[in-house]
């Protein structure tokens, strides 16, 4: 018999085949009782499950040991010798003997009485180290269990994931060429995993809560990211409709494909530049496919993530960026300086140690200035790449800027390693781009302020909306609190478009609102002309942009700043635009 869950759709398409199950929080184990004949193979499964993370913690030891140097390779070393250590290792093999109990359930006893241990020490740092033996245990359990992340990479065959959470820092760790969609039981619509799935067209459902445990009993599932709706081992019927509508949505999308070399202009001849979002350097192929105007967003956090626990070089810097600027030519490309920290983890970087408000805390142009060496590595490959190409075809923009301050500082170092550079030999042009992400209230509100200080803005409404409106915007408990339409936002937006307009100065707009239909009229009744989103949504966000006349798009965002409510705006939008929307919204 079928069963049934439903989420968020909040990537789409449909996915029909096996699911992986991929657990982070803390493995509940059950207990259960072993026939005295097979005590010996559970201790037999257990050994292999401690092998296996041994050896996996070595392959990071190495990786991290040859690209970053020894110093690091410590900690690994630390949690090898506690997966192997007989005092954790033998109390574990004497409770499943005696007790005659599975692995798991022996490893949680064991574990129990060495956290009461740790945590009963004096000394805070020794206390800590509790959770070095919490994350080795995890990783044991994990292995008892089947697959972990790092197991995945040797997939050979294409799967489903379902996970109760999947940061970004884990998501770019996965062969996404293997993976058909994800049920995830968190994450949100503007949730970085969610985004990058976007672009690379794999359907996501969010929020569905219950998967795991139903996907480790389900041999197949068809995940409908339309409908928000997960069947677990559909029946033949269920099945070939999936199938059939699954075949209807990539018929439209070839459709869609035709329309690359169709100009974006709206119906009364006012011309859009369509830009692409990039957070992997594969999705520049389908990028290109679209016949974007360029970049506008590269997060080049992606690349921190990708390659951790090493980081970058400067020459890993460079020949990205090169790649990216070559392929794009003539189009110009905007790289940001990492905006590390929030969700997007790069131990590497932020070190040990947690945050209790991570995305109001160390994260983009703070962790960049905190971290100086690792920007000024960025920051010397940024420019030296500009160097090679005819100047503005390289934009440099900084995240998370909240005050003018922040932008100077960043514009001293620029011009401080341009100076370094040029005393080596190289040849840094002036007038590199330099902008600045309006995604921060404060910097919207000093718009007029900042637009003084930088060549371009682009605004983040993905952050915007979360700081505005305090809701995280990974956090499904709150997803429907995330409103872009709240009259405070478009006050905002208008503001900053105004204000960009009177100064001459460069606007773009990069957060997820600009790839959703029905904000076009909106952001194009403000006179925004340049928008860039994932490449996925490109065409029709096309489609939307020659359907529409810019005039109308005016007034109604003349009525709308009328309105008092997001209700009041919607209705606003439906009534006057309803019609043509509806045609090509993917629900
Ligand atoms: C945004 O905040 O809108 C944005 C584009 O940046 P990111 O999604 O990477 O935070
Ligand atoms: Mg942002």
């Amino acid at each position: 018999m079928s069963r049934a869950l439903s989420g968020l759709g909040v990537s789409p398409g449909i996915a029909i085949g096996e699911p992986v199950v991929h657990e982070t929080r803390p493995i509940s184990t059950l207990r259960i009782t072993i026939p005295p004949e097979k005590v010996d193979a559970e201790i037999e499964r257990f050994r292999q499950a401690v092998a296996a993370t041994v050896d996996h913690i070595q392959e990071n030891r190495d990786r991290a040991s040859q690209q970053m140097g020894e110093e690091y390779a410590a900690i690994f070393e630390a949690h090898q010798l506690i997966a192997s250590d007989p005092s954790f290792t033998g109390p574990v093999e004497k409770v499943i003997r005696e007790q005659e109990v599975n692995a798991g359930w022996a490893i949680d006893q064991v574990l129990e009485k060495l956290i009461a241990k740790f945590e009963a020490l004096p000394d805070e740092y020794l206390a800590d180290r509790k959770l070095d033996v919490l994350d080795v245990a995890t990783q044991i359990l994990h292995a008892l269990q089947g697959l972990h992340l790092g197991q995945l990479e040797q997939l050979d065959r294409p799967v489903i994931l379902v996970a109760d959470d999947l940061p970004p820092s884990a998501a770019v760790q996965l062969p996404l060429d293997k993976m058909l969609g994800f049920a995830l039981e968190m994450g949100g619509p503007t949730s970085h995993t969610t985004i990058i799935a976007r672009s690379l067209g794999i359907p996501v459902i969010v929020g569905a809560r219950g998967s795991c445990e139903e996907a480790k009993r389900s041999r197949r599932i068809a995940l409908d990211a339309f409908e928000g709706k997960i069947v677990f081992d559909p029946n033949p019927a269920e099945l070939s409709e999936y199938k059939s509508r699954q075949r209807e949505y990539h018929e439209q999308q070839a459709t869609l494909l035709q329309m690359r070399h169709v100009p974006t202009v709206t119906r009364d001849g006012r011309s859009i530049q369509l830009l692409a979002n990039i957070d992997l350097s594969n999705e520049l192929g389908k990028a290109m496919d679209w016949n974007v105007a360029g970049v506008g967003l590269y997060r080049s956090e992606f690349l921190y993530m990708k390659m951790s626990p090493a980081l970058p070089t400067e020459k890993d810097h460079i020949e990205v960026y090169r790649e990216m600027v070559s392929k794009m030519a003539p189009h110009p490309v905007t790289i940001r300086s990492f905006d590390l920290g929030g969700r997007k983890l790069a131990r590497e970087i932020i070190g040990e140690g947690s945050e209790a408000n991570p995305v109001l805390g160390l994260r983009g142009i703070r962790l960049c200035f905190s971290k100086p060496d690792f920007f000024r590595a960025q920051l010397r490959a940024l420019l030296l790449t500009a160097g090679e190409f005819p100047v503005g075809r390289l934009k440099i923009m900084f995240p998370l800027i909240s005050g003018i301050e922040e932008v100077r500082v960043a514009r001293l170092l620029v011009r401080e390693i341009s100076a370094e550079l040029r005393a080596e030999g190289h040849e840094i042009p002036d007038g590199i781009p330099l902008g600045a992400m309006v995604e921060v209230p404060s910097s919207a509100i000093m718009a007029r302020e900042l637009a003084r200080e930088v060549d371009f803005i682009s605004i983040g409404t993905n952050d915007l909306i979360q700081y505005a409106l305090a809701i995280d915007r990974g956090n499904r408990h709150v997803a429907d609190l995330y409103q872009p339409l709240d009259p405070a936002i478009i006050r905002m937006l208008k503001q900053v478009a105004d204000v960009s307009k009177d100064k001459g100065i460069g606007l773009f707009m990069c957060g997820e609102m600009a790839a959703t239909p029905h904000h076009i009229p909106l952001l194009l009744g403000m006179g925004m002309d340049e928008l860039s989103m994932n490449p996925q949504s490109i065409p029709q966000i096309k489609r939307v942009i020659r359907s529409l006349d810019v005039k109308d798009a005016r007034s109604f965002v003349r009525e709308a700043l009328k309105k008092k409510t997001a209700r009041g705006v919607f209705e606003l939008s439906r009534d006057a635009f309803g019609d043509t929307l509806s045609e090509v919204t993917f629900s």
